[in-house]
């Protein structure tokens, strides 16, 4: 028996399968899916891989299948990572990654403070040193590479996965690659847990059509998609509860996916309240042990509810019945690292592969999927009122131009001030929200127009006032801040942008005897938890919670009455053709934070764009009018769903050798150019320095069919055969970022 084996790897000329003889004695074990360690070309070590297939004849002179390993991916599964590798451009190893329990657990840990293990460098230096033998240890390496997939990891799970001593990883701490940290060992969330059981709700007339409707995509076992589009609290979440105990009843299992900041314990104990603990949470909190454990629950069917994020869409459910997936506009479905797939789409396949409805829900929807609605490729079904009754919010707009003409240089306006007055007065809560994280976000010399930029990204830093530092958000760099030009030497340096830092003061300042509590990437820590911020301002009645777009999902404050949208022009302005969509969703979603029950909730928008027709619409929250402008601009300036787009991004270390790279990328893709096909030059890209890589690209706007994937596929091989580089290339479908 000959098994074709692909080899564990993410060098692209290794990205085919090889031949390999299946011994005898082991023919029986040889599945496809099943992980084995095979011997390769010279190498001393054996290498791992995974059998994809069998064939009967080989022309060449085949070694021997070494070991089996424990463990096997299920085929279909094994089909969906060839699919994959082929439709996103990347090794089908890369892909069937995605498919593992994330790690063999060996020693399972009961103590409550544990020493874990995060990576220094980063991965592309880190290859780098590899590549350049820097790092020879093949131990040192495996346990790099076992860190980069599973950060985070509790010492003894790495020591176990990566099969190395204590001594291997004190060496990788003492060279710096690695650093280890204390921290608290979370539990379960749910477990232990005791939850008051809960009762379905009585559907309204709207929830029960919607209902129906996909009940009879259950009932008749087919695949259907729908669209469920409905303002925040209009009972979409009761829906899903109610189909998921459709799809139980019928011995089946459901999936859904939310956003990662909406596995809250809230969310959680409303899917526990009414199904107990048949359910499965996959979310990153979870220690390596406790993630496979989960996946062991699925596989062995004692799961049969699977909630989690993107990833998850991925664990091994069998007679799957329904797939949910909640916020369905949210950016965290796509991943913008290898394999860079959107779980949209893999979800798509799943259910038609299974036969089951996939239900996305929203009430914001992506444009793209509001599109497909309306042209009847997907179901719409829409919840016009709100399942309890309450209001929407009112909202008002401040333009800030009349604000500055006034006199009124700070943050807060006369009328957000004057409306925060009255809620610290009734002890009502308030919510402010700014997308900027940190004091200033930069800082520039008036004498001769210096700005203080990042030593390895061509941004600029951001001050960070509580620790008197200049910081880089895309690296970490940071830096003393500077009170004196270092061109110039002018003293004249002023600060511009205001971050939350910077909010926070001033409210503190303004409204000295108010309670505040703030929540950004500064003030959620690994021991902070965004989850236990939120509560200490629900528990202990916090009167101003300020943040970034953190606070915006999914949360329910019932004595939250006012939001202040400190700058809404902040999404605005970013270079991308969704940031209208952005800035009306992120509205919408943080207007709805407002008068959640029977208090009447108001909302402050404060912008110098009011006219803009993302901010009109967004105080009317009609997401219907909104769509029709923006759909009307996107088939103009023709931006997706009118095509798509293709990001192919190149970095490397030498400016000239990306140049170069791009520049025969180019040549190859117009040489080879598929019909309908427009090929921007290969330019440098909007941010083109990130961690002392230089980054250039090419966008390409098609039609992303199959004629178009075995186009760049070809060019892609054709590309790999004639050049051996440092350069990297990756290629993103319909990208989140442009940057
Ligand atoms: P969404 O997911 O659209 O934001 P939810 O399902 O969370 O909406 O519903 C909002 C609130 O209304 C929740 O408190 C929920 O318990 C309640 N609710 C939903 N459907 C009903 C119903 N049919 N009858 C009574 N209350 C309902
Ligand atoms: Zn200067
Ligand atoms: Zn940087």
């Amino acid at each position: 028996m000959i098994a074709e084996v692909i080899i564990d790897s993410n060098v692209k000329t290794l990205n085919k399968t090889f031949d390999y003889l299946v011994p005898h004695e082991l023919e029986k074990d040889a599945k496809v899916g099943t992980r084995v360690f095979v011997p390769f070309g010279s190498l001393k070590n054996l290498k791992e891989g995974y059998i994809v297939g069998f064939k009967e004849k080989s022309e060449y002179d085949l070694k021997e299948i070494a070991k089996f390993e424990k463990g096997i991916i299920p085929k279909s599964r094994v089909e969906l990572a060839l699919l994959m590798a082929r439709r996103y451009f990347c090794n089908v190893s890369d892909c069937m990654k995605l498919m593992l329990p994330p790690g063999a657990i060996h020693n399972r840990v009961k103590e409550k403070v544990g020493q874990f293990i995060y990576l220094k460098k980063d991965i592309e230096d880190i290859e780098e040193d590899i590549a350049e033998k820097v790092i020879k240890s093949p131990k040192q390496i495996r346990c790099l590479q076992m860190l980069y997939e599973n950060e985070g990891i509790h010492i003894l799970d790495l020591e176990a996965l990566a099969d190395v001593d204590r001594v291997v990883v004190k060496t990788l701490e003492k060279k710096e690659y690695i650093e280890i940290v204390e921290q608290r060992i979370e539990r379960n969330p749910f477990e232990f847990k005791e939850v008051e059981r809960d009762q379905k709700r009585k559907l309204t007339y709207e929830q029960q059509v919607a209902y129906d409707t996909v009940v009879k995509s259950i009932d008749e076992k087919r695949f259907e998609q729908f669209l469920l589009y409905g303002v925040t609290g209009s009972g979409k979440t009761e829906i899903y509860l109610q189909l998921i105990e459709r799809v139980l009843e019928q011995g089946k299992k459901a999936m859904m996916l939310v956003p990662e900041i909406s596995l809250t314990p809230q969310m959680v104990d409303r899917f526990l309240a009414r199904f107990g603990d048949c359910i499965s949470v996959l979310h990153s909190k979870l220690s390596i042990g406790e993630r496979f454990d989960q996946w062991e629950k699925i596989k062995e069917g004692k799961a049969k509810i699977i909630i989690g994020a993107r990833s998850s869409i991925f664990a091994p459910v069998e007679n799957l019945g329904i797939i949910l997936i909640d916020e369905e506009h949210d950016t965290s479905y796509k991943s913008d690292m290898t394999p860079r797939y959107n779980a949209k789409d893999i979800a798509f396949y799943l259910a038609k592969q299974n036969k089951v409805p996939l239900v996305l829900g929203s009430a914001t929807p992506d444009i793209n999927t509001f599109s497909k609605a309306k042209q009847g490729k997907i179901t719409l079904l829409t919840l016009k009122h709100r399942a309890n009754n309450s209001n929407l919010p009112t909202v008002h707009i401040v333009d800030l131009r009349n604000e500055l003409a006034s006199g009124n240089k700070s943050m807060i306006s006369n009328l957000l001030h004057k409306k925060i007055e009255e809620n610290l007065k009734n002890k009502k809560q308030t919510i402010l929200f700014l997308n900027r994280r940190g004091y200033s976000t930069f800082v520039m010399c008036r004498n001769c127009g210096f700005t203080a930029k990042c030593n390895n990204c061509n941004v600029t830093l951001t001050y960070h006032k509580d620790e008197n530092k200049l910081k880089c958000h895309l690296c970490g760099f940071e830096t003393h801040n500077i009170t004196q030009c270092p061109v110039c030497k002018s003293k004249n340096v002023r600060y511009f942008g205001s971050g939350t830092q910077k909010l926070e003061d001033e409210i503190k300042k303004l409204f000295p005897t108010a309670s505040t509590i703030r929540m950004d990437i500064d003030t959620v820590t690994k021991k902070n938890s965004h989850e236990m911020i939120l509560n200490k301002f629900k528990d202990e009645n916090i009167d101003i919670l300020i943040g970034t777009q953190m606070v915006v999902k999914g949360h329910h404050f019932p004595n939250v009455t006012l939001v202040g949208v400190i700058a809404a022009d902040s999404s605005l302005s970013i270079e991308d053709y969704r940031a209208s969509e952005r800035t009306f969703q992120i509205l919408t979603q943080v207007a709805g934070r407002a008068g959640r029950e029977n208090l009447p909730g108001e909302v402050i928008i404060q912008t110098y764009n009011p006219d803009h027709f993302s901010i009109e619409y967004a105080k009317e929250q009609n997401y219907d009018l909104f769509y029709k402008a923006e759909i009307s601009l996107r088939q103009r300036l023709k931006y997706p769903p009118f095509c798509d787009i293709i990001l192919i991004g190149l970095s490397g270390k030498d400016e000239k050798n990306v140049k170069k790279a791009s520049e025969k990328l180019e040549y190859l893709l117009l040489k080879q150019k598929a019909t309908n096909m427009y090929i921007s030059r290969a330019i440098p890209s909007p941010i083109n320095k990130i961690k002392n890589r230089f980054r250039f690209r090419i966008i390409l706007k098609c039609n992303f069919n199959n004629s178009v994937i075995n186009n760049i596929n070809a060019v892609l091989e054709e590309y790999y055969k004639r050049n051996k580089n440092n350069v990297s290339i990756f290629v993103d479908v319909n990208p989140g970022n442009m940057m």
